[in-house]
Parts: C-alpha cells; structure tokens; sequence
C-alpha cells in the first residue's frame, strides 16, 4: 500500500475497529441485521442528517416493518411518512424497489452487490453499505465522510470536484480496506468521519489512526480536501395564493415525476422576469388552475433552500372571481377543510408557510 507497509495497514484496521467498538454512536439500525432496517437507515441516513433520521427512521420501521408491507403500501402513505425529510425521490424509489424485490426475489434483499445495485434508487454507496453491513460483503464505501477522511490520511492534492479525486480516494481505501470486517470497517471509517475528522476543526487528539494521517504529520489537517470555489446558488421568486371557499383551501397536486413529485402544495409559481410576486401569483392560479382571482392581502413571505438553489416565497391572500377547475401542470385539486391538512403530503416550504400562518389565518391555527 504505496508508503505504508502490510504492518501497518494492519495497525491502521485494528486501530480503527477497537476505537468503533468503544466509541460508537449507539444508534437503532446499530442494533439490528436485518436488511431490510438496515436499507431503510442508509437511505435515510443519505441526504439527512442523524439527528432528524432518529425522528422518523422507528416509526417508518414500525408503519411499514417489512419489505411486502412497504411495497403494498399506497404511495401516498409512504411519502407522508417521508414528508419532512425531504429529497421525496429517494421514498419513492424505495417504494418501487420494494416491490420490485417482492415480486423478483420473494420480498427478501438479494445477499449480491450487482442485484442490489440494480434497484430502484440503489447506487454505489447504498449498495456497497448493505452488502458490507448486512452480508458481510467486502465492499468499501466511500460517502461524503470517508473521502474527507481518504484525503487527509493520504493528503490528496486534487480538488474535490475533479473524477480523479475520487478515484484516488478509492484507489487509497481499496489499499487500507479490511476484507475480513467489511461491515465494521465501513462504518468506523463513516463514524470517524461524522464525529472525528469532521469538516471544520477534526479532533486529532482523540483520532484513532492520527499516527497514520499524512495530513496530520504535515500540520496541514485543515487544508483538505482541497475545494475549489463555487458557483452561487441561484434564487428564485415564488408566488403562492392562499385561495379559501368558505371554510375550504385550494391545494393541487404536483405530476409524480421530477423534483417533490406528486406532493400537494398551495397554487401558484415561479415569478417570470420583470414580474411582481402579485402579478405572477394572479397568472400563475390562472395557468395552473383556471381560476381568475382577485388578490387580498399580503400573507407571508418565506425561504427554502434545496441542494442546487434557492427559493423566496411570497404568499398572498386570494378571493375566487369566476372561473371553473381546469387542470394545466397540476394532476389534481382538492378543496380540503382545514381538519385535513395534515392527511395530505407537502414540501417542506409549504409546512414553513403554514406554521408561519398560523397566528394569522385560522385555517392554519392547528398546524
Ligand atoms: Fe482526520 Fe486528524 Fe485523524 Fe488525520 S489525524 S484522520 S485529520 S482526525
């Protein structure tokens, strides 16, 4: 392994494994072999942070405990469970993989990293990370942290956004890697990642294989990985009407595909150039929904920020003019009585508009 010797790739496993046995996180799907909790936990774990995984990650294993339940389960239920967590793609992935994996493989996870791959919302990391953790594969995993942690151990020049830094990064696990512990190896080095050899200032002091850090021997702990500036987040303007009949609310439903498909929301949309959020909010309930209406007060305004941009929200109060319920982008509607917001699944950003509503209009007064 390049500098280092057999002897110490040994001492750098065995470092590591002792270090994880003492020091872990004792976190539920820890505790647990099954697959199929283990799936769900890694998928989960993916884009959320673990503290709000803990939340949601019992009751999904309670509501949907195997994979047959889950891929019997509407859609529509799953993704209510999901709803806060966000990044909704990754539930209804899950969703068709469960049934995929009911229907090819009598509802138990093949124990074979290119089957596992195959499925729906499956990559490389998930893959890797069950066949290692579950079936004691020997598969390396490396996510967002074990890269953090490959660059500072072997000092890895190359900028994070170059192919070559991943490969290189592989390239030097592969090297370190315990075949012989796949599933604890992979998680001390995510662990040591996520609570030692963390982004901003790694605690070296208490780092299991600080004797091995090439980052470290140079005093350079900080100065990787090497990142390269980016380009600022777009923004963009959005106008929603709160559009109330009576004691009703207006809310459409989104096409299933694409980014929150087929969540609920209040109407209205993107701001086009030169356009004032109360113009865009009267247009847009027109285009969406075929409703001419006519613009009350000003309500609220949020923010809400995804992986790759930005969004402003202007919220406004509406009253129906005239017009009939025709659908153009929405694949649904409802007008629902305010006992029954919370049977419907909406983006994070419409909760942070709700919750901001509630001292103002009663509609929202429960949420
Ligand atoms: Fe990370 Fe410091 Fe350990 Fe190196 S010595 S792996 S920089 S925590």
């Amino acid at each position: 392994m390049g500098s280092h010797s057999s002897m110490n790739k040994k001492n750098l496993q065995l470092s590591l494994l002792k270090w994880y046995q003492r020091h872990q996180r004792r976190l539920p799907w820890r505790e647990t072999d099954n697959p199929y909790d283990i799936w769900i936990s890694e998928v989960m774990l993916q884009q959320t942070q673990v503290k709000t995984v803990l939340k949601y990650y019992p009751a999904f294993i309670k509501k949907f405990p195997d994979i047959k339940l889950l891929a019997n389960a509407p859609l529509e239920e799953v993704l209510k469970s999901w709803e806060l967590m966000g990044y909704y793609a990754r539930a209804r992935n899950l969703h068709r993989a469960a049934q995929v994996v009911t229907e090819k493989y009598q509802g138990k996870l093949p124990e074979s990293y290119e089957k596992l791959r195959r499925l729906p919302g499956i990559g490389a990391y998930i893959a890797a990370a069950i066949s290692s953790i579950a079936f004691d594969l020997p598969y390396p995993v490396l996510d967002g942290n074990v890269r953090r942690v490959m660059s500072r151990l072997f000092a890895i020049d190359t900028p994070t956004n170059l192919n070559e830094f991943h490969e290189k990064c592989e390239r030097r696990l592969s090297q370190i890697f315990d075949r012989e512990n796949p599933g604890n190896f992979n998680q001390a080095m995510m662990e040591l990642g996520a609570t030692i050899c963390v982004p901003k200032m790694p605690v070296c002091s208490d780092c299991p294989v600080q004797k091995h850090c090439m980052a470290y021997a140079k005093g350079k702990q900080q100065a990787y990985p090497v990142k390269v500036q980016k380009k600022p987040v777009p923004e963009y303007q959005i106008a929603l009407g709160v559009l109330l009949k009576k004691d009703r609310l207006l809310i459409t439903r989104r096409k299933p595909e694409g980014l929150l498909g087929g969540l609920w929301e209040l109407p209205g949309g993107k701001l086009h150039s030169n356009e004032m959020p109360p113009e865009a909010c009267v247009r847009e309930i027109k285009e969406e929904v075929n409703l001419e209406v006519e613009l009350g007060e000003f309500l609220t305004r949020i923010k809400h920020a995804y992986t790759h941009f930005k969004i402003v929200v202007n919220v406004y109060s509406c009253k129906l003019r005239v017009g009939k319920i025709r659908l153009k982008g929405p694949v649904d509607y409802r007008w629902i009585k305010s006992s029954e917001l919370d049977q419907y699944p909406f983006p994070a950003a419409n909760h942070k508009i709700f919750r901001s509503l509630k001292t103002k209009l009663d509609f929202f007064k429960k949420f």
